[in-house]
């Protein structure tokens, strides 16, 4: 049965193994020209398709019918072709929206919502939401209620962005501050690459909940694999398959003090898990021909930590990475949101008389009990683990392992 991905431009999807995962078709990407489109929908080789930007809304007049929700959100992500060969529209998103809103255990019923953006996943929050009785309002760069009158809104419990303001490779950056809600419990990112974007990020700083996209992009997938193949699939295949990509997307983090093993670690655990390891020092050796060292007794450490910030923002937003950092990289509060928006951070930690100093020249300058009792409570605020690594190194990779694999 052949089955795809309709849009204009796909790039990298993770459509194409998330349906391998859920059933037995093939599943092709099909970027096709809006010139095309009317071609491709009527003789186009497939069985069914999803259906991406920028086509949901231009497909609609190609269908023989739509079903209730594609209907009344006036957008189609699947399309499936019936035995007399017309095509059939369906939406999806629909109930991934649900399944998100769902899993964050947020209650909305009776509470203000803002809805960020006006787009195809706007208009899925909304009516996700307004049917779970909440008070909805869409927040738009054009519209009555916009980014400069926000404070109209400050009794807003809950923020769903749906632009893609903060998605990769363009992270870092948020559509609001939230200083401006003191009565919000938590933030719905429909964006799910990075796993933390900015308002994620300072969602959760200040202890809110706050979730991303990836039980939206799962929950629709297997809903439309079930239309392409008219079979159920179990609930407990979603929770299966969120938990393999995010543990695919994401990465692997190692911090600590100087020589406690991050990189024999790190590699070892790159091994196991099948994820790319990159030492952050030695990026920064590529990049400059000069090691930490060299660029530390030269330019200063002021010099060195701002290059390996640049190393550190360019390595944290990519996917599926095992990060040996610097033990100095806590020194600067930035870098925990470049390593923890993608990664789940652990730390290392050896008896002091155990690191090695060797090549080490701040290790070496300084006391290492005196580097440790400043850089403690930094390892303290980075860390989501920590990890003794005074035994086998190996017992350290299956505790990382272990927690790993949750
Ligand atoms: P879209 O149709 O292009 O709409 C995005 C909306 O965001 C626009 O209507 C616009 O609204 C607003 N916007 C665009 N650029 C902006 C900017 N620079 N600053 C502020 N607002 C901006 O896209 P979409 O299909 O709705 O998708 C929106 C986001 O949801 C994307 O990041 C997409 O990846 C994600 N998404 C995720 C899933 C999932 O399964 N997790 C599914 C669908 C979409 P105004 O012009 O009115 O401000």
């Amino acid at each position: 049965m052949n089955c795809g991905l309709l849009g204009e431009k796909l790039g990298h999807s993770y459509s194409p193994f998330i349906h391998k995962y859920l059933g037995d078709y093939t599943y092709s990407l099909f970027e096709i020209s809006s010139d095309n489109l009317g071609d491709f929908l009527k003789n186009g080789d497939f069985h069914a398709v999803n259906v991406t930007i920028p086509y949901k809304q231009a497909v609609i007049p190609y269908c023989a019918s739509l079903s209730p929700i594609a209907f009344k959100l006036g957008a189609v992500n699947i399309l499936v072709r019936q035995d007399d060969g017309t095509l059939i529209g369906h939406n999806s998103d629909y109930f991934g929206f649900e399944t998100l809103l769902l899993r964050s255990g947020l209650q909305v019923n009776g509470k203000k919502a803002l809805v960020l953006g006006t787009g195809g996943a706007a208009k899925t929050a909304i009516a996700s939401l307004q049917s779970k009785g909440a008070n909805v309002v869409v927040i738009s760069r054009s519209g009555e209620n916009h980014y400069g009158n926000l404070q109209l809104h400050s009794d807003a419990a809950v923020i769903v962005n749906a632009t893609p303001v903060g998605m990769y490779p363009h992270t870092g950056v948020s559509p609001l501050s939230l200083d401006l809600f003191p009565q919000l419990e938590g933030v719905l990112d429909a964006i799910y690459n990075p796993a933390r974007t900015q308002l994620l990020l300072d969602a959760e700083e200040r202890g809110l909940v706050a979730m991303n996209g990836l039980w939206m992009l799962v929950a629709q997938a297997k809903e439309a694999s079930e239309w392409f193949t008219d079979n159920k699939i179990p609930d407990e295949q979603i929770d299966a398959l969120y938990r393999i990509l995010q543990k695919q997307m994401q990465n692997i983090v190692l911090i600590g003090m100087p020589g406690c093993g991050k990189t024999t670690v790190g590699k070892l655990i790159a091994e196991k898990t099948s994820k790319k390891f990159v030492d952050a020092d030695k990026v920064i050796l590529e990049k400059t021909g000069c090691t930490a060292g060299q660029i530390i007794k030269d330019q200063g450490e002021e010099a060195f930590r701002k290059l390996e910030s640049q190393v550190l923002s360019e390595l944290g937003k990519q996917s599926s990475l095992v990060i040996a950092t610097g033990g100095g990289c806590v020194t600067r509060e930035e870098n925990f949101q470049y390593l923890h928006q993608n990664g789940q951070i652990f730390c290392l930690h050896r008896a002091l008389e155990r690191l090695s100093t060797e090549g080490r020249p701040l290790s070496q300058r300084n006391s290492l009990a005196e580097l440790y009792r400043v850089r403690q409570p930094l390892y303290e605020r980075f860390a989501d683990e920590h990890i003794d690594n005074n035994g086998d190194v190996s017992q350290a990779v299956s505790k990382i392992l272990e927690i790993w694999e949750g």
